[in-house]
């Protein structure tokens, strides 16, 4: 690899976001290296793990049930961030979210119907042909074949910036310290979730105990040399997304395997075998994101979904076997939660139980009465044995602070000057569109959408 010259573009990272920029980059004719820290196996960080993207519609692509009008998905995301994006950027998002049905097809990604077990999201969110692996294949050779360079194994360890302006990245390389210059540089190294140290800042020794769903080599370095650099951050550093995820998973990268979606057809229940929050509150893909950091507000940050024979195949089977017992004290023991305690819970629970008639599919009528903490709906008596339960801990997804960019995917430094030749796209920004809350999919549509306008702005300004 010849580091001599510079490159018209520098892409930091190596997932979605990164190769939607490269590409665009190189189909406009520009030089470009992705500067990849994970080795070659693991390439293309959380991007991995995705099974689909979401996308305004109208109907008319054979995946997807639909239409899906910009008007809905924009409603849907005002409701999820209580109003807390940049609806300039918001807008944007979704109005170019139409074409990346279009664009990825071209770029040699496939879709295929959804399955069933993912959050009923046919009409909104395209579902890739293999999954995240298989579309970050496609985009890997689509952009390798338009003559982009990539470097795997190669974290960058610092940036020179003067003034706004980009000039080099430095580098680890084959074991050695390299300089990578460019024209322009799109950073796409995705969030700060993998640095434990740094989750710590906000939330203490609480994030000892959190469980990384995604790549260990999200670690947040290019974001913090970005930051220190004068880029302003946008985004609440406290905020991420965490949702409640098999105790027994890895530490990291355990991935969607790892998930567990019992919590509405049974009780969960702290260390203490209390009940906490309201199981039945809404439907299962309104509410699995609130659970992580549920978890995480509990005693040593973990719970256990307790459900009975009844529920067992009603859910997507978890990876790890669920903890089984012909009795609630023996369940308690084998948990090694106090069993009258545990047995108080689930009797008090059963007591409230009003008469009703169960439907998963719907929000029934199935509700306790008198509790201190309600169940709302999908509320039955457990009663039937074996009984069942699963521990779970918060299993952090990604993290919200990021870069400041505009309208062009450029960043914008802290004294509001807008950089000539530094942009950012996907998650690394992702807190621009999304100060709390969360819409499934739109992760790969902020990467794939910034991304392009990245690799746009990048390759205009490297050639002008
Ligand atoms: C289990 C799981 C399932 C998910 N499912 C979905 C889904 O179905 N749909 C959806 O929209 N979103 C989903 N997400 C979120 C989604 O993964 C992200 O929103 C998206 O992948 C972000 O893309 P990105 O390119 O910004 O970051 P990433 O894909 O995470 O890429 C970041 C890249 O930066 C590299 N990097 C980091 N630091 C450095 C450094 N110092 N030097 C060089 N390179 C570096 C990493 O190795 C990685 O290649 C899921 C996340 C997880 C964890």
């Amino acid at each position: 690899m010849d580091f001599s010259e510079p490159f018209d573009v520098v892409v930091l990272g190596g997932g979605n976001a990164a190769l939607c920029a490269a590409i665009t980059a190189a189909r406009a004719g520009c030089r470009v290296i992705v500067v990849e820290g994970a080795p070659e196996f693991y390439r293309g960080g959380n991007t991995r793990h995705t099974r689909n993207l979401r996308c305004a519609h109208d109907g008319t692509a054979p995946t997807m049930t639909g239409p899906y009008e910009e008007a809905e998905f924009l409603d849907d995301l005002y409701r999820v961030t209580g109003g807390q994006t940049d609806e300039r950027l918001a807008k944007l998002t979704v109005a170019r979210s139409k074409e990346l049905l279009g664009w990825m097809d071209e770029q040699g990604v496939r879709f295929q119907p959804p399955l069933g077990g993912t959050l009923s999201l046919g009409k909104t969110n395209a579902f890739f042909l293999g999954g995240g692996r298989g579309m970050l294949n496609s985009l890997y050779r689509q952009a390798q074949s338009l003559g982009v360079s990539v470097l795997y194994d190669t974290p960058v360890t610092g940036l020179t910036i003067d003034n706004g302006h980009f000039m080099s990245a430095a580098v680890k390389h084959q074991g050695a310290a390299k300089s990578i210059r460019g024209r322009a540089l799109v950073a796409a190294a995705g969030g700060f979730e993998s640095n434990i140290e740094w989750l710590k800042k906000y939330w203490g020794a609480a994030a000892d105990n959190f469980l990384i769903r995604g790549t260990p080599y999200n670690r947040g370095d290019v974001l913090r040399l970005l930051l220190d650099a004068g880029v302003a951050p946008v985004g609440d550093p406290t905020q991420c997304h965490a949702v409640a995820i098999d105790a027994r998973a890895p530490k990291f990268d355990g991935g969607i395997a790892t998930r567990l979606d019992s919590v509405v057809f049974g009780i969960m229940v702290n260390r203490d075998a209390q009940r906490f929050y309201d199981e039945g509150e809404e439907t299962w893909p309104k509410r699995y994101a609130i659970w992580g950091r549920l978890v995480a507000q509990q005693p040593g940050q973990i719970a256990y979904s307790i459900i009975d024979a009844k529920s067992i195949r009603l859910f997507m089977p978890s990876i790890f076997p669920a903890v089984e017992a012909q009795s609630v004290g023996e369940l308690a023991t084998k948990l090694s939660l106090d069993p009258a305690a545990l047995g108080k819970t689930v009797d008090d629970f059963n007591a409230a139980v009003r008469p009703g008639t169960f439907d998963h599919t719907v929000l029934d009528d199935c509700r306790t009465e008198g509790l201190k903490v309600p169940k709302s709906h999908w509320a039955r008596r457990l009663d039937t044995p074996p009984y069942y339960a699963y521990p779970l801990r918060p299993g952090i997804t990604f993290t919200y602070l990021g870069t400041r960019v505009n309208n062009e995917s450029r960043m914008v430094m802290t004294g509001g000057q807008v950089s000539g030749n530094m942009f950012a796209a996907g998650e690394i920004m992702a807190g621009n569109v999304l100060g709390k809350g969360y819409l499934a999919g739109i992760g790969m549509t902020i990467g794939a959408v910034f991304g392009r306008l990245a690799g746009e702005g990048a390759a205009a300004h490297a050639r002008n």
